[in-house]
């Protein structure tokens, strides 16, 4: 796999929630997690243009487009092109998408600038047209639009045209669903206890703390306080009154991004839905995710969720790519693991596979999980890692960062 495809594969870890200390979840998924096939057909009350190939074959035309323009826009650095695609009245979108675009600018530049290519085009209610894409690269998205003005623009529904909004309470676990995401409530329910499964199995623990799961078929949702900028979120209670949550953007929206076609989208799903429910684990029954540096937590959300990281960090050992732990020249603005979600200024989209990389080392080479926690738990209280490292594993920082990178090269280097 080249460079270019881990690129893209990888870019959707590194955006996003920088600003918000929250996580997001990483798609990439091979062979593992297998969920339900993706048979629930998209149901529309306007069917009326699928009757009319003509005009089908024309609007498929007037959002190919706007994806060109969007590549260009990526090509040529220019955030006005962006904005100029974005349908009027979609400001929770449009935010996401000029964020999205400004990190991508910032860590990868123009290597970002991919061709999209529409390949078919559903109508959705309200006017919407639900539009199938590959990217050179081989990604599928399934994107919104709405025509403006004889335009095809980047749009999403606002939450009074979601329709109806379940609200379905399971042993271990409430769920909010909206109508709009055509997302049967079984297949959710499914890849919920699936991670809970993975979760109880790789961690040994299962808190009995409620958690409430809500599926976002849109970008802004006014009772969820992170914006929608990450594909998904675990997001803490720190009252009684209300539960831990987690927030994962629906299949079939703009914040689903992208997914392996051959796998289908179930794949990533259960890949985002692990991860979040690997942190509310962690949260409840081990450490508290404010305590852990945030390599650890995403480290092994990572790892539970048995991410597939083989080509990314190829990448790191055959170009050092690499991020250290911790930023040992300045004292400002560390630009290290322990810095991650502050966003950092070379990290290549790689801080997530780093972050499971160590996990993995620490694991493999420190007795189990076993090992891992007693570090954690001798790091909380100080938050100085060369000296918990030294306390419970016997080694100094620059000895245990050299044998881990060394231990990357070999694993996965060509
Ligand atoms: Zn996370």
């Amino acid at each position: 796999m080249s460079r270019r495809l881990s690129i893209h594969i990888t870019i959707w870890s590194c955006l996003s929630l920088m600003l918000l200390g929250a996580c997001r979840a990483v798609p990439v998924a091979q062979e593992r997690n297998p969920a339900p096939e993706d048979t629930t057909p998209i149901a529309t009350a306007d069917a009326s243009a699928a009757d009319r190939p003509d005009e089908l074959a024309a609007i498929k035309e007037g959002i190919q487009a706007t994806l060109d323009r969007y590549t260009e826009a990526h090509r040529t650095n220019d955030v006005t092109i962006i904005e100029r695609l974005m349908a009027p009245s979609n400001r929770a979108l449009s935010r996401k998408m000029v964020v999205e675009f400004e990190d991508t600018m910032m860590i990868f530049g123009s290597d970002y600038a991919f061709a999209h290519t529409v390949q078919d085009v559903t109508p959705r209610d309200h006017g919407f047209m639900q539009a199938h894409i590959r990217t050179e690269t081989g990604s599928a998205a399934d994107w919104l639009f709405r025509e403006v003005d004889g335009e095809w623009l980047f749009a999403e529904p606002g939450e009074d045209l979601l329709g109806a909004r379940a609200v379905s309470e399971y042993e271990h676990f409430t769920l909010y669903h909206y109508a709009w995401s055509h997302v049967a409530e079984e297949h959710i329910v499914a890849i919920v206890e699936e991670a809970r499964a993975m979760a109880g199995e790789r961690l040994g623990r299962l808190p009995d703390a409620p958690l409430d799961v809500h599926i976002r078929p849109v970008t802004g949702l006014p009772r969820l306080t992170d914006g929608g900028r990450g594909k998904g979120i675990y997001q803490p209670s720190y009252s009684e009154a209300v539960s831990d949550y987690i927030a994962i953007s629906a299949p079939y929206s703009f914040g689903f991004g992208f997914y392996d076609p051959d796998l289908g989208w179930g794949d990533t799903l259960q890949h985002l839905i692990t991860h979040e429910y690997a942190h509310f684990v962690t949260h409840r029954a081990f450490v508290s995710t404010d305590d852990m540096a945030p390599w650890m937590f995403e480290g092994l959300a990572e790892y539970v969720a048995d991410a597939y990281y083989d080509d990314v960090l190829r990448d790191v050992a055959d170009q050092d790519l690499f991020i250290p732990i911790i930023d040992t020249e300045n004292r400002f603005s560390m630009q290290d693991l322990e810095h991650m979600h502050q966003g950092l200024q070379d990290e290549n989209g790689v801080d997530y596979a780093l972050a499971y990389s160590l996990v993995v080392y620490i694991t493999e080479t420190y007795g189990g999980l076993e090992g891992f926690w007693e570090l954690v738990e001798t790091y909380t209280p100080r938050r100085d890692f060369d000296a918990a490292l030294q306390e419970v594993f016997g080694v100094q920082y620059e000895t245990f960062e050299q044998d881990w990178q060394t231990w990357v090269i070999n694993r996965y280097g060509s």
